[in-house]
């Protein structure tokens, strides 16, 4: 594997917006509509989570390869957080007691943690359909490259994040080296039959380089199907836009360039009502590391924790709960939507 170069990740070099509070304090001074208010306005607050939970998205640990300069989890080789077996058993009984159709594994690079291949077997084996969210480079790591074949045998769902199929964006973005290691991956997953007709499940997630919303998936889509199978002879399964969250390392960006106000403000304006139904936090709750509860990835790393952690709550405690929202949330809601 050629080597990939990293950045600090902010946790690593004590940044200010490592700590979520300050996190939380410098979206909130930004002179944008309240997202809750704005839900009202459109008849749509408060957001309220529905009946059943259909997702189960744990955060295995923080633990990564890679650095991004994207990342919503400042994740990265220095990070040490890992979920104990005990999370993770509380997790599985919970799949069980709830009949949780869906167990959606991220990090991270959740491959890292030692009892992954454990728990998607166990998960599977109480009928989940699980999702692995891969960053592909993950595969060309030597204690990794069973990665593909076993993901095939288990019939796991892998998607994966590649920000563009040409190599200045995504290197830029995800570090040198990164692009080549991503297309050997896809390769790999081709050769156990992810990503063909009647083969499993290899989704690719797109995100813009800086401070500007994701084009039309559909657009998109066909686009990358064409480019990555003409120029490298790989196919996948869908392609998903993913808007950038301002939160983290991306939060870090824009306050260092001075663009917080006006992405926030651009996400504001691309404002969809009719993404609100959708929003993943609606059906999913998510499990971190150390068992505390959320309403979605992004809340967690904001610490925006429900009251209950893993061990102790029922699917009772969270029918129709009400979501806890921020201005962050205007990212799930812009354009087409993105969650
Ligand atoms: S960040 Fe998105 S998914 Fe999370 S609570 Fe806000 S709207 Fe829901």
């Amino acid at each position: 594997m050629r080597k990939i170069s990293l950045i600090p990740t902010l946790a690593h070099g004590a940044h200010p917006l490592a700590d979520a509070a300050v996190q939380r304090r410098q979206l909130a001074e930004v002179p944008i509509p309240r997202f809750a208010a704005k839900l009202s306005e459109v008849g749509a607050g408060p957001l309220r989570a529905a009946p059943r939970i259909e997702v189960l998205q744990i955060n295995v640990g923080r633990r990564c390869n890679q650095t991004c300069l994207h990342c919503h989890v400042d994740a990265g080789p220095d990070r040490t957080e890992v979920m104990a077996d005990d999370v993770m058993d509380a997790c599985l009984r919970f799949i069980e007691h709830a009949a949780i159709p869906t167990l959606d594994i991220t990090g991270g690079a959740p491959e890292m943690h030692p009892a992954f291949a454990t728990l998607v077997r166990r998960a599977r084996a109480l009928g989940c359909h699980v999702i692995d969210r891969c960053n592909l480079t993950i595969t060309g790591l030597p204690n990794y490259a069973y990665l593909p074949a076993f993901l095939a045998e288990q019939q796991v769902e892998v998607i994966a994040s590649l920000p563009h199929y040409a190599l200045e964006t995504t290197d830029a973005q995800r570090g040198a080296g990164v692009f080549a290691e991503s297309l050997a991956a896809l390769q790999r997953f081709n050769a156990v039959g992810y990503g063909q007709p009647a083969g499993p499940t290899l989704n690719l997630i797109t995100n813009p380089l800086g401070g500007s919303l994701p084009a039309p998936q559909a657009q998109l889509e066909a686009e990358w199907r064409h480019e990555l199978m003409v120029r490298y002879g790989i196919s996948f399964t869908r392609l998903y836009t993913l808007t950038n969250m301002p939160i983290s390392r991306f939060l870090a960006q824009l306050v260092a360039q001075g663009e917080l106000t006006a992405y926030m403000q651009l996400l504001v304006e691309a404002f969809n009502p009719g993404t609100v139904a959708g929003l993943m936090c609606r059906n999913t709750l998510s499990v971190g590391w150390d068992g505390r509860l959320y309403d979605c990835d992004f809340n967690q790393m904001l610490a925006m924790a429900l009251p209950q952690t893993i061990f102790e709550v029922t699917p009772e405690d969270l029918a129709e709960r009400t979501i806890r929202v921020g201005s962050h949330c205007y990212a799930c809601t812009a354009a087409s939507g993105s969650t």
